[in-house]
């Protein structure tokens, strides 16, 4: 292996990130097919930006003109920490700390000073779930891992709890494709099972419109009544496929403590979450990807799980 990607898998591994794979850039027709298929069925919902330009998203060429190589990360951010009060309204893990986009894509700007160091006049974008690209695809070439039967990036070593990122390169560095790691998830259907509301339409398909993850964040009119009754108490987010995920047992704690949660956060109950205004949620989620959601779309996810607890149904 080239001694300066040794040198970068090296450094970011420094950084805290737990995986990095450096692969050639290339058009991925198979997963386009994929993605226009998806598309046609509306499975995206309100998630218009998905379909703007299906080519480009799967061709970072087109992104970053003519850029030849791209690095993929991941960030672990498991922990065994849970809300103590249980019957609390439950975040998924994800959102426990500060926002991703931001930790991740601040450890990825010193990863790029780093590779200029190296290779100086090399130039680079970063991005952490920011840029339309096909990270989990892109992160299973690096190397990283397969994509699960829950459509998330699963990797043999510690499991599927990772924030994807990467760096776009516009030089090329010579690298050897990594294998991509075999599928197994073989018989098991467990996520395919145990998704409430069976938005995991068959292997590897997710219908976004059945998520809770997407009905609990992306969809801004609050959560569909069709779905009543299913959401096992999650008011942002949900995690239910990857904690049945065997793989999982092999997850390690992150080490990263800008996701780790704030006292109150983790002890906050189910009166104090009924009773939030907006001054108290700004005060406990501002600079976390609660944020994004909003004070409003967070209540409207709370009256409904209030609606329809089994008591009032
Ligand atoms: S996140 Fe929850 S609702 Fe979405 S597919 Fe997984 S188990 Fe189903
Ligand atoms: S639960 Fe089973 S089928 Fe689903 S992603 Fe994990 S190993 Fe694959």
């Amino acid at each position: 292996m080239d001694l300066r990607i040794k040198e970068i898998v090296r450094f970011s591994s420094e950084l805290g990130f737990s995986g990095c794979g450096i692969v050639p850039v290339a058009h991925l027709a198979e997963e386009e097919e994929h993605l226009r298929t998806w598309l046609d069925q509306g499975f995206n919902g309100e998630m218009h930006y998905l379909s703007r330009d299906p080519r480009k998203r799967c061709n970072p060429a087109l992104l970053m003109e003519g850029a030849p190589t791209l690095i993929m990360v991941t960030q672990n951010y498991y922990t065994p920490v849970r809300q103590t009060d249980t019957s609390a309204s439950i975040l998924s893990r994800y959102a426990y700390g500060k926002d991703y986009h931001e930790v991740v894509k601040s450890k990825l700007h010193v990863l790029l000073n780093f590779i200029r160091e190296l290779l100086p006049g090399i130039k680079g974008r970063v991005f952490a779930d920011s840029a339309p690209l096909l990270e989990k695809a892109w992160a299973t070439r690096a190397g990283l891992g397969w994509i699960g039967k829950n459509t998330l990036l699963i990797s043999p070593e510690a499991g599927s709890f990772f924030f994807l990122g990467g760096i776009l390169l516009d030089k090329e560095i010579p690298v050897i494709s990594p294998e991509i790691p075999e599928d197994r998830c073989r018989t098991c259907t467990l996520c395919l099972d145990a998704c409430p509301t069976g938005a995991l339409v068959a292997p590897r398909i997710l219908d976004a419109r059945r998520c809770i993850s997407y009905q609990t964040i992306e969809h801004k009119k609050g959560p569909d009544d069709t779905l009543k009754g299913r959401f096992r108490n999650r008011v942002f987010g949900c995690d239910i496929c990857q904690e049945v995920c065997p793989w999982n047992r092999k997850a390690l704690t992150h080490r990263e403590k800008a996701f780790l949660p704030a006292a109150e956060l983790e002890q906050f109950t189910a009166e104090e979450w009924e009773s939030m205004d907006q001054t108290l949620f700004s005060r406990l989620f501002s600079g976390t990807p609660v944020m994004r959601a909003g004070y409003q779309k967070i209540r409207k996810n709370l009256d409904f799980l209030k609606s329809y607890q089994p008591d009032n149904e």
